[in-house]
């Protein structure tokens, strides 16, 4: 017996969809998406969940859940991000592997017959690698190369190119993943963090089915901090570079002033290159703090120690809807 057995059994295969105000694409996926796992898994789960979605997603959830019992969800109280979404879902998936795939179809459901064939030569983090990222805008296209590019600089672990949510985690992956309690998620990161026997699979990314991205580039923004933060020191430590410097050039232009008063006396002039260097060591300092500060932020996030989510209600295999239960904390919400 696996040790994430329960009394409903152990599927085979758990999908995870986060979903979003994802109610015009729930369907569209599930149609594309059992044909593929009835002929490639011999059991499966679709663990749905609803990142407080304001639209009709949970009674569509309702509706797919009668018609197919093997269709779960999981909906919080608020929209607490994808990234969460996520963290919910393999928490709550039981399948000996888990494919997590975005809802909107942009992930080509036919290719987890890929994945699964790679986890039957026993590889544990099979990855889907975009072919191509026509599917986006230039601009953001032209973000998202420049912040891998970054990362792989900067980061302290390696991110393979291309590489994103698409893929199968073996169960193994799945419990290292769930014993990382960060609250500033970056998932990416952590794919890559855990390790294990991995291989990319390679899918191009299609047409968003319905609906438009639920990512603006103020939260992609926000997303991009969250991951270099989370996986580089190395905003904190330049700053002891760049004082070194600085104080170097300072000593090298006092013995300049000495040299300069003492071959032609005092000479007043000078106030322009006072200010500007004024302001920029300003500037550096304010910046310095402002790094600082986006660092202890996070520590004061993580200090807090607040559940990383709150389920507000669920649907299970025998067609109960389970309300937030207070006096079990531990199923509804990570600490
Ligand atoms: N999503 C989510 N919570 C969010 C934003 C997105 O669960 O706060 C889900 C969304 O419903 C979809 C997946 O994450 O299933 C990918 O989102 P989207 O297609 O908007 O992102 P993009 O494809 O533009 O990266
Ligand atoms: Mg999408």
């Amino acid at each position: 017996m696996h040790s994430t057995d329960t009394a409903m059994g152990t599927p085979e295969l758990t999908v995870l969809v986060p979903v979003f105000n994802e109610d015009d694409n729930i369907e569209a996926l599930l149609a594309r998406l059992t044909p593929v796992l009835e002929r490639v898994v011999a059991s499966h789960e679709v663990l749905f969940v609803d990142d407080g979605s304001s639209d009709a997603t949970m009674e569509t959830l309702r509706r797919v859940h009668a018609q197919d019992k093997r269709c779960r969800a999981v909906s919080f109280s608020r929209n607490f991000g994808k990234e969460i979404a996520i963290a919910a879902g393999l928490d709550h998936a039981r399948g000996r592997a888990v494919v997590i795939i975005d809802a909107d179809l942009q992930h080509p459901p036919e290719v987890i017959e890929q994945f699964v064939a790679k986890w039957r030569e026993g590889y544990k983090n099979v990855y889907g690698s975009r072919v191509d990222r026509n599917a986006d805008s230039p601009l953001r296209r032209m973000l998202t190369r420049r912040f891998y590019a970054i990362f792989e600089q900067f980061g302290e672990t390696g991110l393979p190119n291309g590489a994103g949510d698409f893929r199968l985690l073996d169960r193994q992956a799945v419990e290292a993943l769930k014993t990382m309690g960060e609250r500033a998620r970056f998932s990416k990161g952590l794919y890559a963090w855990i390790g294990f026997k991995s291989v990319s699979v390679p899918f191009e990314v299609a047409e968003r089915h319905a609906g438009v991205s639920k990512f603006s580039y103020r939260k992609l923004t926000r997303f991009a901090l969250d991951g270099l933060m989370s996986f580089s020191t190395l905003p904190l430590k330049v700053w002891t570079y760049v004082g070194v410097f600085v104080s170097m050039f300072s000593l090298l232009a006092a013995v300049y002033y000495i040299v300069q008063t003492l071959r032609h006396g005092i000479d007043v002039p000078g106030y322009a290159s006072l200010i500007v260097s004024i302001m920029f060591f300003a500037g550096i300092q304010l910046l310095t703090l402002g790094i600082m500060g986006e660092y202890i932020g996070r520590i004061f996030a993580e200090v807090k120690r607040r559940p990383l989510y709150l389920v507000a209600e669920r649907i299970e295999d025998d067609g109960t809807v389970v309300p937030l239960d207070p006096a079990r904390p531990s199923i509804t919400a990570r600490r």
